[in-house]
């Protein structure tokens, strides 16, 4: 594949548009399981952009050029796109994750105007996420108008859930209005159950908790592969501690706030998403690793409280999944960190999780790991998630 000379291999551009970066993926649009390259853009919105290319197996992305370190999101996507061009890649299809689509969209669907607009309609839900994703669609729109493009929800995976699970005790005429649990992180979800499902030679257990533990975080409960419950809600801020975010927080808090203390709606929503979970915390970093690396009480403390409110959680997943027959760790924190697995396997215990130590110290590899104790009663495995394999595998799906 690639530049000038060969023919290029058709290829699907998978973008997954976050907060700060823009990760970006090509695969084959014959074989959608082959990644043939990936890259990112991050520090968008810091002032010190930066790119991140497969120079050493593809010469081609030399073509890319220079990139401005004070590039917006639109000028990060348009610099990939056009850098894609010029290095000759031939691009079929492009795949987005979206973060938030609501109750509108329970499956990966075509881009449209009605889907546009849609996409728009729900920033409110997800400030963090929506708007970039958006941005992303528009940006291949408006450089390669007729480029086929296929949004894949994080919500759609949850849409399985039963009403009494995403159903909020509010009056008739909220929820009526759409306020209701969805739940996030669903590519990951489905990622994790396709290489279960591939790898355990009976298929994937009846019921499996997957605890997705990144910078955003949550708990799945899976039931014969689909979501019944999840801790992510109405938005990605409720649930578990996150890096910045606090999780679970008696809304009376909130309503502290807005009457005692006066505090106002933005100065509140900036708390709840950028200034809390381990970092608030700890007072020294949303990043686990600084925090395990750090000698401070404080920091200790949060990653303590991180792992207590998992096992917590994990509780509430197993009542409603009637038993456990299976525990999963993925994202950066479930995939990296030796500590924060041992103390959830630990706090477990009662369910029959174990430790062993050197299994637990295992690193992430492309196949599933088991590494609770052999005979351990509850099987634990470390997964490693691929969000975008999912939607290259939708995308071609849909645009077959
Ligand atoms: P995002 O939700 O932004 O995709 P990731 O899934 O990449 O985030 O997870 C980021 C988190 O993973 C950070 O808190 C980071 O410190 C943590 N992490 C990555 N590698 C390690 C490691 N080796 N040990 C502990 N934590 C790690």
């Amino acid at each position: 594949m690639g530049a000038a000379g060969n023919t290029p291999t058709p290829s699907i551009l998978v973008i997954n548009a976050g907060s700060s970066s823009v990760k970006f993926a090509l695969y084959d649009a014959a074989a959608p399981e082959n990644r043939l390259l990936t890259g990112q853009v991050s520090g968008i919105g810091t002032g010190a952009v930066e790119a991140d290319l497969p120079q050493e197996t593809h010469k081609e992305v030399q073509n890319f050029g220079e990139l401005a370190g004070d590039a917006s999101h639109e000028a990060a996507i348009c610099w990939v796109l056009e850098g894609l061009e010029k290095s000759g890649f031939a691009i079929m299809a492009a795949g987005h994750r979206v973060v938030h689509g609501g109750s509108a969209f329970s499956a990966a669907c075509r881009v449209d105007a009605s889907v546009e607009a849609e996409i728009e309609r729900l920033i409110p839900l997800a400030r963090l996420h929506n708007p970039h994703n958006l941005s992303a669609i528009r940006t291949v729109r408006s450089l390669w108008p007729d480029l086929p493009q296929i949004a894949c929800f994080d919500t759609a995976f949850h849409a399985t859930q039963p009403e009494i699970a995403t159903t909020l005790a509010l009056p008739g005429e909220l929820r009526e209005a759409g306020i209701r649990r969805y739940g996030f992180h669903g590519l990951s979800y489905q990622s994790v159950a396709n290489s279960l499902q591939r790898f355990l030679p009976g298929g994937l257990p009846d019921r499996v908790i997957v605890a997705h533990l990144g910078n955003g975080a949550s708990l799945c409960a899976l039931h014969k592969g689909k979501s019944i419950a999840t801790t992510m809600g109405f938005t990605p801020l409720d649930g578990l501690i996150m890096g910045t975010r606090p999780g679970l927080t008696d809304p009376g808090v909130i309503v502290y706030l807005l009457e005692e203390q006066g505090m106002e709606a933005g100065r509140l929503s900036h708390l709840l998403q950028k200034e809390s979970g381990l970092l608030g915390l700890s007072g020294i970093s949303a990043d686990m690793r600084v925090l395990e690396a750090s000698d401070e009480a404080a920091a200790r403390f949060a990653v303590e409280a991180f792992c207590y409110r998992i096992v917590r959680e994990t509780g509430s997943l197993v009542a409603a999944l009637g038993g456990l027959d299976g525990f999963v760790f993925t994202g950066g924190i479930g995939e990296n960190s030796a500590r924060v697995r041992g103390r959830i396997m630990e706090g477990l215990g009662w369910l029959g999780a174990g430790v062993d130590g050197d299994a637990n110290q295992a690193r992430a590899g492309r196949e599933p790991l088991a590494i609770s104790p052999a005979g351990a009663r509850l099987p634990v495995y470390m997964v490693r998630t691929d969000e975008e394999k999912v939607i290259a595998a939708e995308t071609a799906r849909l645009v077959a």
